[in-house]
């Protein structure tokens, strides 16, 4: 059987990404689904982690392209405008030339890999039944794997009218009917009120899916920002996974 792991949201910060990757063990293939930079302490670390990664797929999330210059700041509050402008100030030409290249949406054979939704790949939320199902009737896939929210999350339909929502945590499998949205949660800044890092493990033989938890190290995270000078509050949030 394959295993594929399928991350979403690290936003630099390397104990957590390193926690999930021991705890998933041997995969076949990686996909990430945007957002590696941001709010983090250790941007070029995660991104060369990343990039070293076999059968890599992985697209582009907000954060990302406003490092890139390829997003308004406006967009984004005071507290991850100055992280944005901070990691650009960090990251070597060689991690920014990996984050430029990244595309905005993925499709294989059977999921499309987005950020955020099929109907707007970077920066649209899929938080409610009514924009998953925009986002299905625009699906060319049966599947697809979302990011973006930072809260493990699926919708499934299959009749384009109904429409099943339903939360993720640790253990929780799903088998995967079309048509269907997942998320995956967050690695690196979790938002679901659980602080441990979140990802999900994909058969595709399957088509089963399994949210998974993981500790890490907080802490550890927690005293690199502040020791930098980053965001006390973006700091203090990890604890409470909010
Ligand atoms: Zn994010």
């Amino acid at each position: 059987m394959t295993r594929i792991l399928v991350f979403s949201d690290i936003h630099a910060n390397l104990t957590a990404l390193e926690a999930v990757l021991e705890d998933a063990g041997r995969v076949d293939a990686y996909w990430f689904l945007g957002d590696l930079v941001g709010y983090g302490p250790q941007p070029n670390e995660c991104v060369e982690c990343v990039r070293a990664l076999p059968n890599l797929l992985a697209v582009m999330g907000n954060h990302d392209a406003a490092v890139l210059g390829k997003m308004p700041l406006g967009w984004f509050n005071a507290e991850a405008r100055n992280m944005i402008v901070w990691t650009q100030s960090q990251l070597s030409p060689q991690n920014l030339a990996f984050l430029a290249q990244l595309p905005e949406k993925i499709i294989t054979e059977s999921v499309s890999l987005v950020h955020g939704s099929i109907r707007k790949p970077i920066t649209e939320y899929v938080v409610s039944d009514s924009i998953a199902l925009a986002s299905m009737a625009l699906m060319e896939t049966p599947f697809a794997f979302v990011g973006h929210s930072h809260h493990p999350l699926c919708w499934q339909s299959e009749d384009t009218k109904t429409i099943q929502f339903c939360k993720g945590q640790n253990g929780k499998k799903v088998g995967m009917k079309p048509k269907a949205i997942f998320n995956p949660g967050s690695v690196g800044q979790p938002r679901d009120g659980d602080p441990r890092a979140a990802y999900a493990l994909y058969t595709p033989e399957e088509h089963l899916w399994e949210w998974r938890r993981v500790e890490y190290n907080i802490s550890q995270t927690q005293n690199l920002m502040l020791n930098m000078g980053l965001s006390p509050y973006n700091a203090l949030r990890l604890a409470v996974g909010k």
